[in-house]
């Protein structure tokens, strides 16, 4: 396949309608019913808490939990979120999933990222769902723990009559109980339906286009605070693409991440266990290599301009380079070494050797957090240093 044929792939009907159709729907009735009746509070506040339902649905359930098996969720909690990304109307989970990890195995590959960014904006913000580019049903061959799973192979045998279930389930009982039907039905349900697709859309494409990349430049994929705050977190897209089987997106504590948060207090709960993190040495080790990456590129830029002995300053950055790598090996054997002992020696032994080991890698991430130091002022020192005439 090649990109020519797109153009001529027929129209998806039931997704053109649903993604352009709403739109336009929106656009008639609501400042209609505004100038006519007005919306009652309870309506407005019904659009935000909707929005978190389905929204977190997708980025909580859809995504973390079912496309990459992030952690574990007791039933109560895998109901509740396919609920809410039921309500999200973005295909089945198994769907979605088995997509998305296609994205994931060969993003930014023109033909084969469902979405792919290279094929510009557009397609990957809503293009690539309007016309059929593969109108047989996908195979599921990426998928072989959804298609065992009973509420997933459930949702997706019975979608439709859920996503109607699910909206008059809820946007009538809320409705209803607030005295509002009409309101709730075109604030927390169609409004809050177009918000919730576009904050989705855009992971896949301006995720993948604005922001910084400090783990990979492997992808075009981008860290951006800005779009974390409208995507519950799935901003930070560039950590995201490189460690996809962590449950958090924001890895920082002090990053906004809401899902992450939501999941984290889910396990506090009893409702969600085996929360994935990748090991900090392994986030430090790739933070690393890319601001050296960035140092060499800056030296590159900057280096011609200043008055410094650029010669002195590589070697600097050279020396931190190597010493970065020695530590990387460092902790390589010392990993083998964990391995070897817990293969061979008795629980006890293994208890005492734990405890070195825990030891050790600490002044190991103590040894890493001070060439960062060393590299951040070497870089500083880069660009203050006055340009020569
Ligand atoms: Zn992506
Ligand atoms: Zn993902």
């Amino acid at each position: 396949m090649n990109s020519a044929p797109l153009k001529k792939a027929p129209i998806n009907w039931t997704a053109s309608i649903t993604l352009i159709g709403t739109p336009i729907l929106a656009a008639i009735l609501i400042p209609l019913y505004a100038y006519y009746y007005d919306f009652s509070v309870s309506a407005w506040v019904s659009l935000f808490f909707l929005l978190a339902l389905s929204s977190l649905g997708i980025t909580a359930g859809y995504h973390r939990l079912w496309a990459h098996r992030a952690y574990d969720a007791a039933l109560p909690l895998k109901i509740l979120l396919m609920i809410g990304g039921t309500f999200a109307v973005q295909n089945s989970i198994l769907f979605w999933a088995s997509g998305h990890r296609t994205h994931h195995r060969h993003v930014d590959d023109i033909d084969q990222d469902p979405y792919s960014i290279k094929r510009g904006f557009w397609y990957a913000h809503l293009g690539w769902m309007i016309r059929d580019h593969s109108p047989s049903e996908p195979d599921y061959k990426n998928a072989p723990d959804l298609l065992n799973d009973k509420l997933v192979m459930f949702q997706h045998k019975y979608y439709v009559p859920l996503v109607i279930a699910v909206h008059v389930g809820v946007l009538g009982g809320i409705g209803w109980a607030v005295g509002d039907i009409w309101g709730v039905v075109l604030l927390g349900g169609l409004l809050r339906l177009i918000i919730s697709h576009h904050v989705t859309f855009f992971i896949n494409s301006l995720c993948h286009m604005w922001g910084k990349r400090p783990y990979t430049d492997e992808n075009t994929a981008r860290d951006n605070f800005v779009l974390a705050i409208f995507t519950w977190g799935e901003g930070y897209h560039n950590y995201h693409h490189i460690f996809q089987y962590d449950y958090r997106n924001g890895v920082k504590w002090w990053q906004y991440d809401p899902t992450k948060w939501l999941i984290w207090t889910s396990s506090k709960l009893g409702l969600a266990k085996n929360l994935r993190r990748i090991p900090s040495f392994n986030i430090k080790k790739a933070e690393l290599a890319m601001r050296f990456k960035y140092a060499e590129q800056d030296l590159a830029i900057y280096g011609h301009d200043v008055n410094t002995d650029i010669t002195q300053m590589k070697q600097r950055i050279a020396q931190e380079y190597d010493a970065f790598t020695l530590t990387l090996n460092d902790w390589a054997k010392l990993k083998e070494q964990e391995l070897q002992a817990k293969k061979a020696a008795m629980a006890e032994r293994i208890h005492q050797i734990d405890h070195k080991l825990k030891v050790d890698f600490q002044l190991l991430e103590h040894r890493l957090s001070h060439h960062r130091e060393c590299l951040e002022t070497l870089m500083r020192n880069i660009k203050k240093t006055p340009v020569s005439e």
